[in-house]
């Protein structure tokens, strides 16, 4: 037993870790070009939603004084959570001068926000 225990010995591996220095990283500003650079530029500009991708709150809703959904196009996929507690979206495309009703009683009308 004393000999099978000599035989075998404990290898250790040692590990090389050095800094990685990031002062030679040119800024993204710098590189970015078409889209990606406008969106920089925005957002450096203080927008940090240029592409308005965040849930909006609903107001009234009313047919008279329906909810306003931001777009750069002719149309946009609308997701409305009908009631707090729901675990389904409700989506529905919207359109340009078409205001729509959704199925829980709310409307929504797509207003022309200029592209980033
Ligand atoms: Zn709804």
């Amino acid at each position: 037993m004393a000999t099978l225990c000599s035989r075998f010995s404990i290898i250790s591996r040692r590990i090389s870790t050095s800094r990685i220095f990031a002062t030679n990283m040119a800024d993204p500003l710098e590189h970015a070009t078409g889209l990606e650079k406008r969106e920089l530029l925005a957002r450096v500009a203080g927008n940090d939603n240029p592409f308005d991708f965040r849930v909006l709150k609903r107001g009234p809703g009313t047919r008279d004084c329906p909810n306003q959904v931001p777009s750069s196009f002719d149309s946009r996929l609308v997701g409305c959570i009908c009631e707090e507690e729901a675990s389904s979206i409700q989506w529905m495309w919207l359109h340009q001068g078409c205001p729509r009703r959704c199925a829980c009683g709310h409307w929504f009308q797509l207003v022309y926000k200029a592209p980033v």
